[in-house]
């Protein structure tokens, strides 16, 4: 075959580009069209069920009437509303009383004010909830045709329902605490007194529960009453409050008094990466390192008769150079060791690494929103960040649980039969 012959069968990009161009146009012009006429048809089928009934869903706001026979059809007027696959125009239909009266017609596809279909809303949240920033979610809407502003979408996700947690898919005998901490912007809530929050979450590592996170609370501090308040949320997903649970944390005291005042029978235990953290911490900086390892020693043991031997050799070495060291251990020892105990709690894992590693991908979610987290729109990051965490493990779209939160929607939607994703 000849060069020319075969530079005559490519098409030339041009032509490729065209009808690239014209597939797309027709596919949106098609979209437009179908769109504006389903909506176009459940307002008008509203009306006529309706109207069909002995007493209409409607009533007239002057005297009351409530019967079809006292409505009248009184024409259309027109709605504009934004779509990601251009402007619909709707003939929204219209009633008058005999009385002479306005009847105000609630569409249940169309709220009243409502200038965006809920694919426009769908879009902003879940390019929020996969942390695309503002600025980009409205960029990505302008090259859709759709013109929404950086305040609007602030103000969405100001105002985003959240979704209910519902009951805890399965069950754990073992969960993790920890706390991080954030600045929020803007306006401080009730009773802050400054501009750092906690964060205080609870990992769940029992394998039976498909769920990582299980809770996170947005506090002032990481005090007693955030941990409380993550307790109670654990209580009404259906956590028993004198089951048997572990709970194991990075040894902050506030994590034992207030999980402990939700639940009573749980067994707090440190973290023995934490512990040998601070008993190196607590010694002079020369010795640190050799602090740690022996601390890791003790930490390690097999059985509790070794640790304490090896507790007892580590406070013979080190009392003298490090005195706090082995008071912090000696502190400590309990809350970490009880697992070699015969009738001692029985861990997964002795260190808090889980909690440690949510935590993180909490940090990583909420971190580049600096001006994004005002006390307004934290609630809002903070739910996206666990529905995302979780939604991993759970297999599950997190997107419908917002739409279900937004229609208003009490229990948890947890799947939508028809796709979100056209
Ligand atoms: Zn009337």
């Amino acid at each position: 075959m000849s060069i020319v012959a075969q530079k005559t069968l490519v098409p030339h990009p041009w032509r490729k580009l065209r009808e690239i161009q014209m597939v797309v146009r027709a596919v949106r012009a098609v979209s437009r069209r179908c769109l504006e006429l389903s909506l176009q048809g459940l307002l008008r089928r509203w009306v006529d069920t309706g109207l069909a009934q002995q007493v209409t869903p409607w009533a007239c706001s002057r005297c009351g009437a409530q019967e079809p026979s006292a409505f009248r059809r009184n024409g259309t007027y027109r709605r504009r509303l934004s779509t990601l696959a251009g402007d619909v125009t709707l003939e929204v239909p219209r009633l008058r009383c005999l009385c002479g009266a306005h009847v105000s017609l609630v569409f249940p596809v169309l709220e009243p004010r409502r200038r965006h279909w809920w694919d426009v809303w769908l879009q902003v949240v879940e390019g929020l909830g996969e942390r695309v920033s503002v600025w980009h979610v409205r960029d990505r809407l302008q090259r859709r045709g759709v013109y929404l502003s950086r305040s609007t979408i602030v103000r969405w996700l100001a105002r985003l329902r959240l979704p209910p947690l519902g009951a805890i898919p399965g069950t754990t005998d073992e969960i993790q605490a920890d706390g991080l901490y954030g600045h929020l912007w803007g306006p401080l809530p009730h009773r802050w007194r400054n501009h750092t929050y906690a964060l205080v979450i609870a990992a769940n590592r029992d394998p039976r529960c498909p769920e990582k996170v299980l809770g996170a609370v947005l506090a002032a501090e990481e005090d007693q009453e955030a941990y409380r308040s993550l307790g109670d949320l654990l209580l009404s997903r259906g956590l028993a409050p004198e089951g048997s649970l572990t709970v194991l944390g990075d040894g902050a005291p506030a994590i034992k008094a207030g999980l402990g005042l939700s639940f009573p029978k749980a067994q707090f235990l440190r973290c023995l990466w934490h512990l040998s953290r601070l008993v190196a911490d607590l010694g002079p900086p020369e010795a640190r390192l050799a602090l740690r390892r022996d601390c890791r020693r003790v930490l390690r043991a097999p059985t509790w008769d070794q640790a304490l031997a090896r507790y007892a050799a580590f406070r013979r070495s080190w009392l003298e150079r490090a005195p706090e060291s082995c008071r912090a251990l000696a502190e400590g020892f309990e809350d970490a060791m009880l697992p070699l105990l015969p009738d001692g709690p029985q861990v997964r894992q002795r260190t808090n690494g889980l909690a440690e590693r949510m935590a993180r991908e909490f940090r990583r979610f909420l971190r580049p929103r600096e001006a994004l987290r005002s006390a307004a729109t934290a609630p809002a990051l903070v739910a996206l960040a666990l529905a995302q965490v979780n939604a991993r493990h759970r297999r599950e779209d997190w997107l419908v649980a917002f739409l279900g939160a937004a229609v208003g929607l009490p229990q948890r939607l947890t799947q939508f039969r028809i796709p979100l994703h056209t």
